[in-house]
């Protein structure tokens, strides 16, 4: 049994960011991770083509000036192995690996009300008694899979987007097929169709996508950057999603016709998924939405040759940005080569796999390798996974039956000390996760270190207060047109999931503030005592 002051669980970005700052405060604190690499997400999403859609200079940590100056970012949108080159160079400067335990599993954590601690096993009979437990595990970590039949008797290969061979993987000769049409999908498409004998797409839901207008970082674009740093982080912490640039405050209904086009077209070409922050009410009205929508669909029609393949890849069921939009380098593209075949699986749905390929009500596609882009169980999968038991034995994922239910996102009742970073009702993947991260890490060191100063050894969350907030993140849902669409953002993704906005959409900005004012306030919402409640009780009794 090893006894700790936290335990972090996950070695991603944020877990890395965590163990920094905690660390750095004299904390014992060590990170389990379930995989034999750190860098979560980005560890394993090694398909062809993975790169962030968020601008390298900005999907980057801002806690060291040094580490901000040193790093040599070669690409505007970093590929999936620069960041995870990233990620290690950060574990090495800042000496993080030695309280990293890889291939550690956590399977379940116990509250213990009498000792105001968690009980954390693994998944090899390792026992942590810790005060604060620290849950980083992502939002997009739980790879989701389809089941079909005749699966098994498949006789070429299967590999997930998001569980991605660390062996070389060849396309050169092959028939491959990817099922999935969201990011991991279409950013795959046009690197592997250049790659293999053919490809076949199989597409149920067309999605919008924004060129990524990637290129090279230039030293002159370097230097600049670098020259302003704190100006452009100040501008991300400022803004709707944490993006370094500045959003239009304007509605997209307030302009003409030409002067819309023209600030479209030059977002389009430049700023990737910022486009859908050319005007500030893409998102909350329909008129305003339909002016994008009809722009993008305009530019997607020009980037394809056959009309029927046209007709079939332009997205017409939900509003621009409701569902995530994808930001690509070649995609539509892709279906003009002769190799590239799509498959509407909405008008002809896959029927089974059979040895040869994949059969839909149409034919028998004939395959070598299918690769599932088909997406996670995004929010609530990881944090899910493990029995996590609070006060009388209660089960997270009983608690959160019918939807994850948090003060501002960052604890739930009946779980004290228990501590979710970047977790469904905080702006979460409706911001630059980097942003996120930082505030919330922070927060909670803060949070542990008054504390500590002040003898708190039990902090938890009122039940009122995570009501509220759950009402004022549907609230705030209910004024955008998220809800207009079925996606991963309200749990459609996952057949009998609870339908519920999970992400707040208030924005970075406000969400910073409501974080400030709770803890200016001390703590409102919480409650922070010196002895477990459970201990007061026996007293009491
Ligand atoms: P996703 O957006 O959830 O897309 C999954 C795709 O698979 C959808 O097209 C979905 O169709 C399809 N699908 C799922 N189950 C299926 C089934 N049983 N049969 C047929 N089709 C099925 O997943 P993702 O592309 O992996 O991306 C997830 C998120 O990860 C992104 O939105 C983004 O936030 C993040 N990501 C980011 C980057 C980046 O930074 N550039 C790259 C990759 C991923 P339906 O839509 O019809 O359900």
């Amino acid at each position: 049994m090893k006894r700790l002051d936290a335990l972090i669980v996950g070695a991603g970005f944020a877990g890395l960011r965590a163990l920094y700052r905690l660390r750095g405060m004299g904390l014992d604190v060590r990170v389990i991770e379930v995989s034999d690499g750190i860098g979560g997400v980005w560890y394993h999403n090694g398909y062809p083509g993975a790169r962030c859609d968020v601008e390298s200079f900005d999907y980057s940590y801002s806690f060291s000036s040094e580490l901000e100056q040193e790093w040599r970012w070669s690409e505007r949108y970093a590929t999936q192995p620069e960041i995870l080159r990233y990620i290690n160079h950060v574990a090495d400067r800042f000496d993080l690996r030695r309280d990293i335990f890889l291939n550690t599993r956590m399977e379940s954590a116990d509250y213990d009300e009498a000792a105001a601690e968690w009980e954390v096993r693994t998944a090899d009979g390792d026992v942590f008694r810790v005060r604060y437990l620290l849950l980083c595990m992502g939002q997009l970590s739980a790879p989701k899979a389809p089941n079909f039949d005749g699966q098994d008797d498949f006789e070429g290969e299967i590999i997930h987007s998001a569980v991605w061979p660390k062996h070389d993987v060849t396309f050169e000769g092959k028939r491959v097929g990817i099922i999935g049409t969201g990011s991991s999908g279409m950013q795959m498409t046009p690197v592997i169709a250049k790659a293999a004998k053919h490809l076949t797409v199989f597409q149920r839901t067309p999605n919008f996508s924004v060129p990524a207008a990637n290129a090279p970082v230039s030293d002159e674009e370097d230097a600049k950057v670098k020259a302003t740093y704190a100006a452009r982080r100040q501008q991300a912490l400022n803004s709707p999603t944490g993006l370094g640039f500045k959003p239009n405050r304007q509605s997209a209904l307030d302009v003409d016709d030409a002067e819309r086009e023209k600030v479209y077209e030059a977002a389009y070409h430049r700023l990737g998924f910022g486009f859908a922050l050319s005007y500030h009410d893409i998102l909350l009205s329909k008129p305003a939405n339909d002016t994008a929508a009809e722009f993008l669909r305009r530019k997607i029609v020009e980037r394809i040759e056959d009309p029927k393949v046209r007709a079939k890849l332009v997205p017409s069921d939900h509003a621009f940005a409701a569902r995530r939009p994808s930001v690509d380098s070649g995609y539509f593209e892709a279906f003009n080569r002769d190799n590239v075949t799509l498959a509407d699986i909405r008008e002809h749905p896959i029927e089974a796999f059979e040895p040869a390929g994949l059969r839909t009500s149409e034919k028998l596609h004939e395959l070598d390798m299918v690769i599932f882009a088909t997406g996670f169980d995004a929010f609530t999968g990881a944090l899910l996974k493990p029995d996590i038991r609070g006060r009388d034995g209660q089960l997270l994922r009983d608690k959160w039956a019918a939807g994850p239910i948090t003060h501002l996102g960052v604890g739930t009742q009946g779980f004290p000390n228990l501590m979710i970073v970047v977790g469904p009702g905080s702006p979460s993947l409706l911001s630059n996760v980097m942003v996120s991260i930082e505030e919330q890490t922070d927060w909670f060191a803060d949070l542990i270190e008054k504390a500590n100063a002040d003898g708190i050894v039990e902090i938890e969350v009122d039940a009122k207060a995570e009501q509220a907030w759950v009402a004022h993140v549907n609230e705030r849902a209910q004024e955008t047109l998220y809800m207009t669409a079925a996606s991963y953002y309200n749990g459609a993704e996952v057949a009998g999931k609870p339908r519920v906005f999970m992400p707040y959409s208030g924005g970075i900005r406000n969400y910073r503030r409501i974080l400030e004012s709770c803890a200016k306030e001390g703590y409102s919402g919480f409650t922070l005592r010196r002895a477990p409640a459970a201990a007061k009780d026996r007293v009491e009794t």
